[in-house]
């Protein structure tokens, strides 16, 4: 969450209450009320010996914040990155809160990670870290109380390890008490594409209302991972053309559309999405400013800002990366007419998948493919639709809309439950 948005108003936790603060305002919260709300419920910071292969140890620092569970269960993801702060967890809490609100799943907000470079450390490292992280945050994790699923620098495997130690301590299985497992142990089909799923579900919907057909139109995607990559094939598959795509060491660009089984099978052989022959090459820089109807940022924060969004010339953005476009660079967007899909609604296909995880998970009863694609696009369907219609009753951005959604659910959720004691 660093970089411009956070430079905007201070860290990435200021920024997350500056956005609440403008919607607790056109909401007319109370102070009281949203003192409550800008604030985190709890945090846990924890320090731990980690055993390294060679018999060394060294202390690591973890946390697990949980902003909000008025609304049921803390959910989120767990980051391992060597500049992870307690700042980003509850910068990163709080908008895990405001998304299961948009989408009305009966969860809360949570994130968490440890400040490590997991390319660094060994497998055997990265488990022993994974399992005595798990243990410290123990008292705050379970199906009913709060739920981790992966996020950068994690994975299926580290959910996996993570699921096993809760087991272990509780002396039974706990598959709902983690979700983005492999689906040996209760992981749910679908998750692997649900974000880029859901994201081109409501793409294809702002795009309609926009005036633009799936059917000929461009798309530029930045960031060709997990998101990116599905993104992409489900854009080619309603009939857009998608001309460029890139990774972090640039892109690539085709005018008629690229070929995206073969970029695939390049990429499987161990290509990069910038040494790809057919196409031409292209920065991170170009891909943006391309004269496209969609663009997708979905790799990294920050990527359009004040500086370049001039420069952009997308007819609609749909953010699959969290707070890709800063604010400030949303102000132009605006004023230029371009439609932003806003972070919250567009990039919530995976946390909606995760509560299909542990839905099916607590039922010990799981659905097939088709069935998870279809609730999902269910869901996405009706949240755009609610997100839509505040925006065009009070005139204002999908995003504001979408925040003030988020904010009064959670709102009423907290004052009908009152004050304990
Ligand atoms: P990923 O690691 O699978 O893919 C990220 C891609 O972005 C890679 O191709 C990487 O090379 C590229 N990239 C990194 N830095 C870049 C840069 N500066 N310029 C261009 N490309 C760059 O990650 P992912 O799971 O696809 O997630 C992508 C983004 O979406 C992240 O910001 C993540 O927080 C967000 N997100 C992911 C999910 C999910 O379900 N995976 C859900 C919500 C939000």
């Amino acid at each position: 969450m660093a970089g411009e948005a956070a430079d905007s108003v201070g860290s990435a936790f200021a920024t997350g209450q500056h956005q609440f603060d403008v919607a607790a305002e056109a909401l007319g919260l109370d102070d009281d009320l949203r003192a409550v709300l800008r604030e985190v419920k709890r945090e846990l910071v924890v320090h731990f010996p980690v055993a390294f292969d060679d018999g060394s140890f060294a202390l690591f620092t973890g946390f697990r914040v949980q902003h909000n569970i008025a609304r049921g269960p803390a959910k989120g993801g767990l980051r391992y990155h060597p500049a992870m702060t307690v700042d980003d967890a509850r910068a990163l809490a709080m908008f895990m809160t405001w998304k299961a609100a948009v989408v009305d799943l009966p969860f809360g907000g949570a994130k968490g990670g440890v400040v490590c470079d997991p390319h660094q450390l060994s497998q055997a490292e990265l488990e022993r870290l994974t399992r005595r992280y798990a243990t410290e945050i123990a008292l705050l994790i379970g199906a009913e109380k709060d739920i981790p699923a992966p996020d950068l620098g994690t994975n299926a495997q580290v959910m996996a390890w993570l699921m096993d130690t809760l087991s272990m301590h509780a002396g039974y299985s706990v598959p709902a008490a983690v979700t983005g497992k492999p689906i040996d142990i209760g992981g749910s089909e679908g998750r692997v594409g649900a974000t880029g799923r859901g994201l081109v579900t409501v793409t294809l919907m702002a795009m309609r209302e926009h005036g633009l057909q799936a059917r000929g139109a461009t798309a530029a995607v930045q960031g060709y991972g997990q998101v990116g990559s599905h993104c992409a094939a489900l854009l080619a598959e309603a009939g857009m053309r998608v001309v460029a795509v890139s990774d972090s060491r640039g892109g690539v660009r085709r005018g008629d559309g690229l070929d995206l089984a073969a970029l695939d099978a390049h990429l499987r052989d161990g290509g990069r999405v910038s040494d790809f022959e057919a196409g031409e090459r292209i920065s991170n820089r170009e891909l943006l400013e391309l004269d496209v109807d969609v663009l997708v940022p979905a790799a990294m924060e920050s990527q359009i800002h004040a500086r370049n969004a001039e420069q952009v010339r997308a007819r609609v953005i749909a953010e699959g990366a969290n707070a890709p476009v800063t604010p400030s660079a949303e102000d132009h967007l605006e004023e230029r007419g371009v439609l932003v899909v806003p972070d919250i609604l567009a990039n919530a296909g995976g946390l909606v998948v995760s509560y299909f995880e542990w839905v099916q998970d607590l039922q010990a009863f799981f659905w097939d493919a088709g069935e998870v694609d279809r609730r999902l696009e269910s869901i996405m369907v009706r949240s755009y639709q609610r997100v839509r219609q505040i925006a065009e009753q009070q005139h204002v951005s999908l995003r504001a809309a979408a925040y003030r959604v988020a904010v009064a659910k959670v709102a009423g959720a907290t004052r009908v439950r009152g004050i304990y004691p």
